[in-house]
């Protein structure tokens, strides 16, 4: 990664510092930054949770997860002598005052407080972080997802940090916005001259947005059990890629020109409520089946004994944007757990030629797709047409131009978090949600969950391993299209 320029001096407060996100993310990201000489030498990263441990055991912590993921001991420790802990309950006031003193150090840092607690938890920092009026100066705070579970809460919350952060300073993170691959939607789209004329519903027959997870619900469920796919996947992550390909050109880069235009998708999204979400969506949840080679079981088991769900773990939807673009375009929307592999794709299916000039012999004619990878290995592929090699006539082939970026650059990318986090320190929200965004997004949102609770229909059965129930095959083949399946030659 070529090197951005160095950041002033900050103090990241990582609130849920002993959490999941915390030891596997957002720790490794700011080490990463660290190793690239990123990190100013006074600059502070201070874990907070209730646990009660000290600088000294939170280092242990972070040491041995940071050696887990490969790290130089050496190094690591250098790195860990600029981490910091203290132990306080979000909810109650003992601890804050030693903690604002500590802040107080520092009075010239910038200041982050991420986030990366339960929503139910952000009125009560936010709040606290207000009394100590540690939200002056060059503070910004970043909410983790879920912003609420509908849009009722999802204002509640946008109104509570509100009172206490200004829109500027509120950073909602979607780790998806800060992919490789999304930067370079950006820059396919408006960097060359050839995408842009063919961008709209007289050259693209229909877009695919896919986000699939080999993994079951694991210890989550109890969580992901008042979530579900919809809430969990498409309402932020799905719907911010879907943004990031049907908006319109910005005048700039600037955060509000990328952010205005991505809000005007959102809210030209075709609603589905009852009167068509039986047509349009797919909701599913996984039985028993095999993953990865091993028999797995379904997600009521999973949740443990005894227990009953509705909630689905596969949602497929076929979305539409109402504006002179994208009229009659389907955005077919698919994510799921325990699905056959783990991976984020885009896949942009153009029109067929209107007329072909070959012999049947020659081999059907394919659409050309370009499918951005996001993950597992993330990189851009144009799905093209030539002609087999060689005599016996012509034979048409499918083949990609195909842009591995771990090849391409020859360097591992750099996760998203590293990115973002430097962004907020940088104070730039370009990738980050405005909260307008945010609103529209479970505006289109709760009419969906809304249908499937009136139907009172339970999500049908997938076994696991497969890519969902066969109605998610059927909501795009009575269309005519396909999932992509990108193998090549497969025509
Ligand atoms: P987690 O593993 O359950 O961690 C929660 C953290 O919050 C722990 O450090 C916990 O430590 C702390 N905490 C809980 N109650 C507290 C309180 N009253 N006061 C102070 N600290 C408290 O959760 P997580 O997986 O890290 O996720 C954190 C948030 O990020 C969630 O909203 C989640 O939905 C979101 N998120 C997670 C991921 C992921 O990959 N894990 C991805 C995207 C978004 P103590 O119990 O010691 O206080």
């Amino acid at each position: 990664m070529t090197a951005s320029p160095p950041v002033d001096p900050f103090d990241l407060v990582i609130f849920g510092g002993t959490g999941d996100l915390a030891l596997r993310k957002l720790i490794p990201a700011m080490f990463h930054r660290f190793l690239d000489g990123q990190i100013p030498s006074e600059s502070r990263i201070i874990g907070i949770a209730r646990e009660a441990t000290d600088d000294a055991g939170y280092r242990d912590t972070l040491q041995k997860a940071l050696i887990e993921g490969g790290g130089d001991k050496q190094k690591i420790d250098t790195f860990l002598k600029q981490v910091h802990y203290r132990s306080l309950d979000a909810k109650k006031d003992e601890g804050w005052d030693d903690f604002a003193q500590l802040i107080a150090e520092q009075a010239d840092h910038i200041r982050v407080f991420y986030l990366s607690t339960s929503p139910e938890l952000f009125t009560h920092i936010c709040n606290r972080l207000g009394a100590h009026e540690l939200n002056k100066g060059k503070s910004r705070v970043v909410l983790e997802k879920p912003i609420g579970h509908d849009l009722a809460s999802a204002n509640e919350i946008n109104e509570d940090v509100a009172r206490v952060f200004d829109e500027s300073q509120t950073f909602r993170i979607d780790h998806y916005l800060g992919k490789e691959t999304v930067q370079n939607l950006l820059a396919l789209r408006f960097g060359n001259a050839l995408f842009e004329p063919l961008w709209n519903a007289e050259h693209i027959d229909h877009v695919q947005i896919t986000v699939s997870e080999t993994l079951g619900v694991g210890r989550r469920g109890s969580y992901y059990d008042h979530s579900g796919a919809l809430r969990d996947m498409v309402q932020n992550h799905i719907l911010q890629l879907l943004c990031m390909v049907a908006m319109e050109p910005p005048g700039s880069l600037a955060p509000n020109a990328l952010r205005d235009e991505k809000l005007k998708v959102l809210n030209a999204l075709k609603h589905i409520d009852s009167s068509n979400a039986a047509q349009l969506t797919v909701r599913g949840q996984y039985r028993a089946g095999a993953s990865e080679g091993k028999s797995v079981p379904g997600y009521v088991e999973e949740l443990g004994e005894g227990k009953k769900s509705n909630t689905e773990t596969f949602v497929a939807i076929k979305a539409e944007i109402a504006n002179w673009r994208w009229a009659g375009v389907p955005f077919y929307l698919r994510t799921g757990k325990r699905l056959p592999a783990r991976l984020s794709e885009i896949v942009v299916a153009f029109k067929h030629v209107p007329h072909s000039i070959f012999d049947a012999s020659a081999g059907t004619l394919a659409q050309n797709r370009l499918v951005l990878r996001l993950q597992p290995d993330e990189g851009v592929k144009l799905w093209l047409t030539i002609k087999h090699p060689g005599p016996g006539g012509l034979r048409l082939r499918h083949v990609p131009l195909d842009m591995s970026f771990a090849e391409a650059f020859g360097v591992q990318q750099p996760d998203a978090y590293e990115r973002l986090l430097l962004d907020v320190v940088r104070g730039n929200p370009t990738l980050f949600m405005r909260s307008d965004e945010v609103v529209a997004a479970w505006r289109w949102a709760d009419p969906i969950l809304a249908a499937w609770a009136a139907s009172g229909e339970a999500p049908r059965a997938y076994q696991a391993g497969t890519w969902g129930p066969s109605a998610a095959v059927a909501l795009i083949e009575r269309d005519g299209r396909t999932w992509n399946e990108d193998s090549e030659d497969e025509e």
